[in-house]
């Protein structure tokens, strides 16, 4: 499968995500899905898509330790968008229950693989469960969000779902440039971002950063910036492959 990778890259860096989005929707169709945790890039994503097919869809995981904050910005989205369809996918019950009464509720403090295991629980299945029918998914992701990120292309095939097309149409997008969208169409945001919060997760697991801190800084400060991805977004060198 070829995407036409080097085509968007010739685009300017404005117009590269409205064009993403509409081969992904013309060739993908209705089981696309927008992945939105309601960062301002998922917002971005949520009005571009509108203006092309109103009906999409896009699924939240409610991984059950969000911010108030989040939930107040799902409920602002919802209301901006009534045509799309918002997925919500919960964790497995019995999983969370074994994992709180064994653990209790800080063990991803206690080490890598404590702080894997939540997010596996959490993220990793139900966002399994949110792409078993789609036919390609969409995120939000950029190369200037960390190390982990800067070999990000606008398609790749995700091996960790069935081979499916993951495009992330604002992978040349600046921190910036996001913020200019917003403001200039006025979109609703996460009020922590106000609070200083650059990239908002789990409410345990992000802060807010210093102006001197990469924009994922604050999510698992304690651990290594060069392997801290929550399995959503497997690193490069675990089998995603660029086209
Ligand atoms: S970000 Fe933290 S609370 Fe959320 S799933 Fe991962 S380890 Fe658990």
């Amino acid at each position: 499968m070829a995407f036409p990778n080097l085509q968007w890259e010739g685009l300017s860096v404005q117009d590269q995500p409205l064009e993403v989005l509409k081969y992904a929707k013309e060739t993908y169709g209705g089981n696309l899905k927008l992945a939105c945790s309601f960062s301002t890039e998922d917002i971005v994503l949520l009005e571009l898509i509108s203006k092309i097919s109103p009906d999409s869809t896009a699924f939240v995981l409610d991984t059950g330790r969000l911010h108030e904050e989040t939930y107040q910005a799902i409920q602002q989205c919802r209301q901006r968008y009534p045509n799309i369809r918002f997925e919500t996918y919960f964790p497995s019950t019995t999983q969370v229950e074994k994992l709180v009464e064994v653990k209790g509720p800080f063990s991803f403090f206690e080490s890598i693989e404590n702080r894997k295991e939540c997010c596996n629980i959490r993220k990793v299945e139900p966002l399994s469960r949110a792409l078993a029918n789609a036919s390609a998914w969409v995120t939000g992701l950029r190369k200037s969000q960390s190390i982990t990120r800067s070999g990000l292309a606008f398609a790749e095939l995700d091996p960790a779902h069935g081979g499916i097309p993951k495009f992330n149409p604002l992978s040349n997008w600046t921190d910036d440039m996001v913020w200019d969208f917003v403001r200039q169409h006025s979109l609703p945001y996460n009020k922590l971002y106000d609070q200083g919060y650059a990239s908002i997760g789990c409410s345990p697991c992000t802060r807010p950063i210093n102006n001197n801190e990469d924009v994922r800084a604050g999510r698992w400060w304690w651990e290594s910036p060069a392997h801290k991805e929550c399995g959503l977004h497997p690193l490069k060198q675990s089998g995603t492959t660029n086209l």
